[in-house]
């Protein structure tokens, strides 16, 4: 038998990326998510998470959980069009719809999905899709799945996304901007209203990602569409379970309509297997918790104010969110912080290209951050003499 060398690219690609710097790997948190994890045998303060609401580890969502899998197992079985669902997918679909004040919503397995599917069942190959140069994978994937035109307009760049639809938009049948609402590496808002209004004026769709926004923006938690006083306009409304929501899965929120065509057109929802029950009862209760105790949000906020405070003089990058980033000159300044970081008892990663245009170190405030946890934070940066003389970066 002769020998198979097909594959041996795989190992040159992968030298690539080592040589490049771009390498990397997982780290094992042997403990409960929350503000303190254990991370291979090491106590840290953790600034890596998305749990902004410290939901994740809640007694309340692991009862409700435990139940929901006591009561309907732990698998889904199949797809729910094909197999059936649980009351349970509903009652969470309910929810949702109601803490967005949209018609009705629809659960996918995850974001990401969410995402791909809706994508690309409301636009096709005759269509032109216009994404910020900074949207998420998913958005930026699913774009690219359609066959459509994409055109990316400049991050945040109302006059540049004008001039694109008006050079483009009338030689194609349909048109969907996509947006994140929190950059989820920059944590800066996208400017909402004027995407809207150009919608209206171009008779153009458009989706907002509210991964990073669903139980953080807004006074009700319901995101940026309710922090921009846009819940009235015409919009489709994504968002994830698996962040703020402390649990696993993603969402669409629109009209009855959307919902109802997403339900019979969007592949990666028709023939995929329904959301476990588990997962779908926590972030049911999520949604309560949200609900009945909107001081965790104001916990949370108030972190964010002590902590863009306290960074005041460094090179943070702008931003509204409880993703707070400061900017660093390359690749191996951001390394060496986030390793200088870690030696002082705080988990907060540097994040390089290609994943961002420059390196930054990532830090993610939850509302269960204590005070001392904070300053500890502030303090390890201070004692790291390369970046005091960071501030000129923006
Ligand atoms: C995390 C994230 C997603 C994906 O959500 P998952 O539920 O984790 O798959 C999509 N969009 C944005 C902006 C995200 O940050």
């Amino acid at each position: 038998m002769g020998e198979n060398r097909a594959y041996d690219w795989i190992e040159k690609s992968l030298a690539t990326i080592e040589k490049a710097g771009w390498y990397r790997s997982v780290k094992t948190i042997d403990s409960a998510p929350g503000a303190v994890i254990d991370l291979e045998g090491e106590s840290l303060i953790n600034f890596a998470s998305n749990d902004y609401l410290g939901l994740a580890g809640d007694e309340r969502l692991i009862q409700a959980a435990t139940e929901a899998i006591h009561e309907y197992g732990t698998g889904s079985t199949g797809s729910r069009l094909l197999s059936g669902h649980r009351p349970l997918h509903r009652d969470l679909e309910r929810a949702i719809a109601q803490l967005k004040q949209t018609e009705d919503a629809l659960v996918f397995s995850s974001g990401y999905l969410a995402n791909l599917g809706s994508i690309t069942a409301l636009v096709g190959g005759r269509d032109l899709i216009l994404a910020d140069q900074y949207n998420h994978s998913s958005l930026k994937k699913g774009a690219t799945l359609t066959g459509g035109n994409v055109i990316n307009y400049n991050h945040c760049d109302v006059a540049d996304l004008e001039e694109k639809l008006s050079c483009n938009r009338a030689c194609y049948r349909r048109c969907l901007i996509l947006t994140d609402s929190v950059f989820s590496m920059d944590g800066d808002l996208c400017p909402l209203p004027d995407i809207l209004d150009l919608a209206e004026t171009y008779q153009a769709m458009v989706l907002i990602d509210e991964a990073h926004a669903t139980g953080v923006m807004g006074s009700h938690g319901a995101g940026c569409v309710e922090h921009f006083g846009c819940r009235d306009r015409a919009l489709i409304q994504m968002g994830t379970l698996s962040k703020a929501l402390g649990s696993l899965g993603g969402y669409i929120a629109g009209s009855s309509t959307l919902i109802d065509f997403l339900r019979n057109r969007a592949p990666s929802w028709i023939y995929t297997t329904g959301l476990s029950p588990g997962d779908t009862a926590a972030a049911l209760e999520a949604i309560n918790i949200i609900r009945q105790e909107p001081q965790r949000r104001q916990q949370l906020w108030d972190n964010i104010g002590f902590l863009k405070q306290a960074l005041a003089d460094y090179s943070l990058l702008p931003s509204e969110s409880p993703i707070l980033c400061l900017g660093l000159d390359n690749p191996h300044q951001a390394l060496q912080l986030s390793q200088h970081l870690q030696a002082h008892g705080i988990f907060a990663p540097a994040v390089r290209p290609p994943t961002v245009p420059f390196s930054r170190i990532r830090f993610s405030v939850m509302a269960t951050h204590q005070q001392q946890h904070l300053q500890q934070a502030v303090e390890a940066i201070r004692t790291q003499k390369s970046i005091t003389n960071m501030k000129s970066i923006n």
